[in-house]
């Protein structure tokens, strides 16, 4: 039976340190503060939103919504963003994502201040990704490698496979196991045989968002099994890619869906935010 990741009980330490960094700014004459945008109706990313307003409430970090209609044209969400770079009360930015059709996210992403960029998606912080010196801890990623680093799990030395490639999670997750020297292999919709590869995983990352696509005998025994996805079931529920009934039995560790990774990628978000306001009192 596989010792459960608890990603709720690991991410409430995190934002407790977070909560301390922020009362410690807060006696200085700063409130940290975090600005979400949120364009349209989709009903997965008003919970998302109304999550990160309660953890910003824990974590003694000023958090708003603005929320804008679903026909809101790039230019206003452009000229939002900017009235928020130009803020000095403002320290993190986020922009939920999915956007509506009509949305460069190229474009939004890029607009966003790198030094505000809470959720690493500008540019400039991708490429400080992909040379190891990132300015912000990509969030989903980084709260994985929190959780592996406290079950004491190093991944230097061990194959890590990761099944999707988005910019958001797949790649940087890529790239953050291999800066911890694991040999790493990236799967995606393209790859033939896929339980050809995640056999071979001593640390499987499943990011893809499809309910039951790993299944037991795609799991080498003994594996350390990440399940990022947050899949709807037909009765409502969420799940993840990985078939848990089938997984546990033989994994050594196992992220159960919801309880693993969600909790882990909201905190690192309070992190950056944090950080964010701490450079700026720095400045
Ligand atoms: P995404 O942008 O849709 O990317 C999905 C990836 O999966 C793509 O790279 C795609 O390959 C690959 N893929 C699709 N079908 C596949 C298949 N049959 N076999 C192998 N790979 C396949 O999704 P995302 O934004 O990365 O999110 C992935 C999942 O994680 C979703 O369920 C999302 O809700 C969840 N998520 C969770 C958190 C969290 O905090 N827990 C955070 C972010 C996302 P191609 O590139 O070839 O299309």
């Amino acid at each position: 039976m596989a010792e459960i990741l608890n990603g709720i009980t690991t991410s409430k330490a995190i934002k407790s340190e977070v909560l301390a960094r922020a009362q410690a700014l807060r006696a200085k004459g700063t409130e940290p503060r975090l600005e979400v945008i949120l364009v349209g109706d989709d009903p997965a990313s008003a919970i998302y939103v109304k999550h990160k307003e309660k953890d910003c409430a824990e974590c003694g970090i000023k958090g708003s919504t603005r929320r804008l209609p679903a026909d809101t044209g790039q230019e206003k969400l452009l000229a939002l963003i900017a009235e928020l770079n130009a803020d000095p009360s403002v320290h993190g930015i986020l922009i939920q994502q999915p956007f509506p059709q009509g949305i460069d996210t190229f474009a939004v992403t890029g607009a966003v201040d790198p030094r505000k960029d809470v959720d690493a998606l500008h540019p400039e912080n991708v490429g400080l990704i992909a040379l190891d010196r990132p300015r912000f801890l990509p969030c989903t990623p980084a709260g994985v490698m929190a959780l592996l680093d406290t079950y004491g799990i190093n991944p230097k030395g061990l194959h890590c496979v990761v099944v999707g490639r988005s910019h958001i999670v797949g790649k940087p997750m890529a790239q953050l196991l291999l800066a911890r020297h694991a040999t790493v292999s990236i799967c995606h919709s393209r790859t033939p045989d896929l339980g050809a590869i995640t056999r071979q995983a001593d640390i499987l990352v499943s990011a893809v968002g499809r309910l039951g696509l790993i299944t037991g005998d795609m799991i080498k025994p003994g594996a350390v099994v990440i399940d990022v996805a947050m899949n709807k079931k037909p009765d409502g529920k969420l799940a993840g890619d990985v078939v848990f009934g089938e997984a546990e039995p033989l994994a050594a560790y196992i992220t159960p869906v919801p309880g693993g990774v969600g909790p882990m990628t909201r905190a690192i978000l309070m992190q950056n935010t944090i950080l964010a306001a701490e450079r700026c009192v720095e400045r």
